[in-house]
């Protein structure tokens, strides 16, 4: 029997593991990329945001906590130039990497805008073209992913207005930056900036930061950067901005913030930069999604939950779908499209993913917050522990934060776990773990954790869920 013929649009962290592993399944694959292998994720987002981060975060320990931990270092500070090379070389390094990955596995990758032009109906094909040439495929993977949502909002077309795109590759830290939005982009940039000598101001529509988080965790995150200098407007948007006076530079900029209560209550902020950070949107355009007759709803392709749309062969993934913007969540949607063409019967199940913010101290969740259980039902139980008593958070100085955890008081297993403070971003994999098993407090309890680990403090909030009311 012929190979399966697959083409997947778009190389991000969807793309490009849908590719290896149909390829892997035995598919004959054809991976077409526009850009840069990696996509946003490697590209302009999750590694380079983490390279600032990681920087930004031993600065600031060796500012501020070297001399108190016994370690004397002379005037710490940021060398850009370094910091900005560092950056390119990893995102070319992993890009080689993924290159090779995808190469290794057979996949035949193509650089050039994908368009889809149709469907051969006679020979029940689909036909992409990449400029002059044609490709045939039984089945589509459509993984373009998303852009910055930029605001029709008056001045945004200003020079020193600025995506999460450009702010990766400033020519220096600017002296001030508004950044607009209180979502994880924002706070990652908020945390660096600050940490790099910027006045950092953020504007925020919601009485709280990181609305879809944990509201406890979300304060400790916003006390500790208040303590770095990062000024909240919280219940605020931006609402005008234009060129600012002289003295502040020559992109300065007076932006005028509005509350969402009484627009009669406005503010103005003088900023060298304004950083939109107000989400992404998907990205299609250009496609030829309707040469299909694709579904989309609010710009987002729809699929069910084995990742396939309303036209029977044609997959979609990541970004530019209805669920969480995430790289692992694209790259487990490429795997569950992948089996699905090559016969599998897989289905997505998002009740495990994790959500980190990369700042410190640093967040990650699983599963419910307190009010989407009970919203959902569930009389629930949480036990929580401070990090200020556990043994290896009071070594490493980051023990402001706490463990929490939600469970289901009639089934007695676990529904959400919160963490804020310690390698929260690494721990959280422990806690999605029991979820995916449907693990119980207990379980957690009975797990042997090393000593002294933050990780002990997960376990001694896992014992209190029970416990608290004796
Ligand atoms: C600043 C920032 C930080 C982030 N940090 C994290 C993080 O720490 N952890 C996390 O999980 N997520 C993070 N994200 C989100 C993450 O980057 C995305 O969820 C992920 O990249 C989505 O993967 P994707 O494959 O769906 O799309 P993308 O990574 O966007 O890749 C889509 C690719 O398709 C290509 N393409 C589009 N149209 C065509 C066409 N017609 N023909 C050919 N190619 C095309 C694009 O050029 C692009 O390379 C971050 C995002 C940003 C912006």
């Amino acid at each position: 029997m012929d190979r399966k013929r697959v083409v997947v649009i778009g190389a991000g962290p969807g793309g490009y593991v849908a590719a290896a592993r149909a390829a892997r399944l035995g598919a004959a694959v054809t991976l077409i990329e526009k850009k840069a292998i990696g996509g946003t994720c490697l590209n302009v987002g999750c590694i380079p945001t983490k390279v600032l981060l990681h920087s930004a975060e031993l600065l600031n320990s060796l500012k501020s906590d070297a001399k108190r931990i016994g370690v004397l270092v002379d005037n710490p500070r940021l060398d850009w130039t370094a910091l900005m090379k560092r950056k390119a070389m990893t995102v070319s390094r992993l890009a080689a990497g993924t290159l090779e990955l995808v190469k290794s596995n057979g996949v035949e990758y193509v650089e050039g805008m994908a368009v889809i032009t149709g469907k051969d109906t006679t020979r029940r094909v689909f036909t992409v073209a990449v400029g002059e040439r044609t490709f045939e495929a039984d089945a589509l993977i459509i993984a373009t992913g998303s852009e910055p949502d930029v605001p029709d909002t008056p001045g945004f077309d200003l020079g020193g207005v600025i995506t999460s795109d450009e702010a990766l590759s400033l020519d220096a830290p600017p002296p001030s930056m508004l950044i607009s939005g209180g979502g994880v982009i924002g706070m990652e940039f908020a945390a660096a900036f600050a940490s790099f000598g910027t006045k950092v101001t953020v504007v925020v529509t919601s009485p709280e930061i990181l609305r879809s988080m944990d509201p406890e965790s979300a304060v400790i995150l916003r006390k500790a950067l208040e303590k770095k200098g990062v000024t909240f407007h919280r219940g605020y948007s931006v609402k005008s901005v234009a060129s600012g006076k002289e003295g502040l530079g020559k992109e300065g900029l007076e932006i005028i913030i509005e509350s969402a209560a009484d627009p009669k209550d406005e503010k103005k902020i003088e900023a060298e930069k304004l950083l939109v950070a107000k989400g992404r949107r998907p990205y299609t355009e250009g496609l030829g999604l309707d040469a299909l007759g694709v579904k989309t709803e609010r710009g987002r392709v729809v699929t069910d939950a084995h990742m396939e749309t309303n036209v029977p062969g044609v997959y979609a993934i990541g970004d530019c779908v209805n669920s969480y913007m995430l790289a692992h969540v694209a790259s487990k949607e490429g795997e569950v499209a992948a089996e699905n063409i090559l016969g599998g019967q897989t289905t997505m199940d998002y009740a495990t993913t994790p959500g980190c913010v990369y700042t410190s101290p640093e967040l990650a969740s699983v599963g419910m917050t307190e009010r989407e259980a009970e919203k959902k039902g569930h009389k629930i139980r949480v036990g929580r522990f401070a990090l200020a008593t556990n043994g290896k958070s009071m070594i490493t100085g980051d023990n402001s934060g706490m463990m929490k955890v939600i469970a289901d008081e009639d089934t007695k297993k676990i529904l959400g776990v919160h963490m804020a403070g310690g390698p929260a971003t690494e721990m959280i994999s422990e806690a999605a773990l029991a979820l995916h098993f449907g693990g119980t407090p207990e379980d957690l309890v009975n797990t042997i954790h090393a000593h002294p680990t933050v990780y002990e403090s997960l376990a001694e909030a896992a014992s209190n869920v029970f416990a608290e009311r004796g």
